[in-house]
């Protein structure tokens, strides 16, 4: 039989804020063990928890950018259950009134658009962190605990593992444009659970699903969910059933593993927090922070399109990050040449940040530096070969483009007397193909093209080069 696999995620978005969620501790990643702790994060009775406002603030942000509703009213609770790296025994979530509901993404899949729906989105406290196999027993660190996440809570709308993969992009990108999220994928910044179910295909009635918990990168979700959906098609096919159950992913072996049964939220006691009023959110702070949003992607996008007149190709690309799209935009008024600083983004200045492992923001060639660059292209001074040069030198001595093609003598020839003079020559040295170009081999023509450049150490002209050297090679 074929089936047609359903999947929802849940992905937890961890707040780029410089405190913790209920305390004034640090959020700083890697730190000494519980060093960033207080008597509110350990868990102590009797400590009480204060809301970080800018938690709140940034949750509305994604619940704007997401299309979510606004619960001006909404409420923390306790989500009970026993972990060491829970001293509390309960984690502070939000339950039936949680701060953004209903809202939606569009996606671009094989078949056009599609418009994925978001159920919630809730506010909560990490936990810590158990730490094996240093000295005899397991330590509890406690540094995490309390670090403020976003649960971003999907329908189960998608239908293969690109389209999860694509929405999960979606978002990502999102929670990094918006600033609240480091988007830190190693260290955890942005993990999800995949839902993942199969039913025959044509059927309306969702199949039993499985959790598979915390996984980390854009090529594990796809490798567990296509795994899981192999693993329940099987089991069908050989008579068994699907569980509901939490299961764990191993990207050595690229497989998951059952966890442990699902539990259901009547397992969990939520019960509303004692400790923490309602968060009550104003009509006017919402749109305060509607006010302070940054362009979105899709919007920069479209206006790259306009603006600057671009393939959507080049405009995807280039809106894939906000500092990505930073970097094109200052070089593309500074050059006034977009399409071309849209080719030296995309090309020569992602292939050394990748050789490099050198993030944007940090390139050691500046917007307006390839800017001065392709304006010296553009004047003629140079010519794009030589250009390429110039960017290696400025790139790795933090030079200015104009000095490397003065003190290296790199300007183009276009002097026509120079350049015949080479010609002159090259010709005299290859009778042979001078001959054999007026007997209408036209193909020897690159041939003295490559000749004279080389000749010239690639500084000539191209366009003088081919008309001057059409004229003498016509000439009998
Ligand atoms: P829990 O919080 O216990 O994991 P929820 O009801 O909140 O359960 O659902 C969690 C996620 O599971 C949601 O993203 C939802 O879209 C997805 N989901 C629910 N039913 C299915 C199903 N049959 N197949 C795949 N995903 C599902
Ligand atoms: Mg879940
Ligand atoms: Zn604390």
């Amino acid at each position: 039989m074929r089936y047609q696999p359903v999947i929802g995620l849940e992905v937890h978005v961890q707040l780029k804020t410089e405190s913790k969620i209920f305390c004034s501790c640090s959020t700083s990643f890697g730190a000494t063990p519980n060093l960033n702790t207080c008597p509110v994060c350990l868990g102590l009775p009797g400590a009480l928890p204060v809301l970080n406002r800018k938690v709140v603030e940034f949750a509305i942000r994604a619940g704007l950018a997401t299309n979510c509703s606004i619960v001006p009213a909404n409420i923390f609770a306790r989500k009970n259950y026993f972990y060491p790296d829970l001293p509390k025994g309960y984690q502070i979530s939000q339950f039936d009134l949680p701060i953004c509901l209903t809202g939606h993404l569009d996606i671009e899949t094989a078949g056009g658009k599609k418009r994925i729906g978001i159920t919630r989105i809730h506010m909560e406290e990490d936990a810590g962190k158990l730490v094996h196999g240093q000295g005899t027993g397991s330590g509890v660190d406690l540094n995490r605990a309390g670090t403020p996440l976003l649960e971003v809570v999907s329908e189960p709308d998608m239908r293969s593992s690109d389209e999860a993969v694509a929405y999960l992009k979606k978002l990502y990108q999102i929670v990094t444009y918006l600033g609240i999220c480091d988007g830190n994928m190693e260290e955890g910044s942005f993990r999800c659970d995949a839902n993942v179910s199969i039913m025959p295909a044509g059927s309306d009635r969702f199949g039993t699903r499985a959790e598979i918990k915390n996984v980390n990168s854009f090529k594990f979700v796809k490798q567990a969910i296509e795994y899981e959906i192999l693993r329940q098609s099987e089991l069908i096919e050989d008579g068994g059933t699907v569980m509901q159950e939490t299961r764990l992913f191993d990207p050595v072996k690229g497989v998951t593993r059952s966890m442990r049964s699902k539990e259901e939220a009547h397992d969990y006691r939520y019960f509303p927090d004692p400790d923490l009023l309602p968060v009550i959110i104003s009509p006017d702070w919402i749109s305060l922070v509607k006010d302070s949003l940054p362009e979105l992607p899709e919007a920069r996008f479209n206006r790259f399109l306009q603006q600057y007149s671009l393939p959507e190709y080049d405009a995807d690309v280039l809106t894939a990050s906000r500092p990505l799209a930073d970097y094109f935009e200052e070089c593309a008024q500074a050059s006034g040449n977009p399409k071309a600083a849209a080719n030296w983004v995309m090309g020569e200045l992602t292939r050394a940040l990748n050789d490099s492992s050198t993030a944007i923001l940090q390139s050691p060639v500046s917007p307006a530096k390839l800017a001065d660059l392709i304006r010296l292209i553009d004047s003629g001074a140079i010519s794009v070969t030589i250009a390429k040069k110039v960017f290696e030198d400025v790139w790795k001595n933090g030079t200015q483009p104009a000095d490397v093609v003065k003190q290296q003598g790199l300007a183009q020839v276009s002097d026509s007397g120079a350049i015949k003079a080479a010609i002159d020559k090259i010709m005299l040295a290859n009778q042979g193909q001078v001959d054999e170009y007026r007997n209408g081999k036209e193909k020897v023509f690159g041939f003295f093209v490559g000749q004279v450049m080389k000749a010239m150490n690639g500084k000539a002209n191209p366009a003088v080069v081919n008309d001057l050297l059409k004229q003498k090679l016509a000439a009998e």
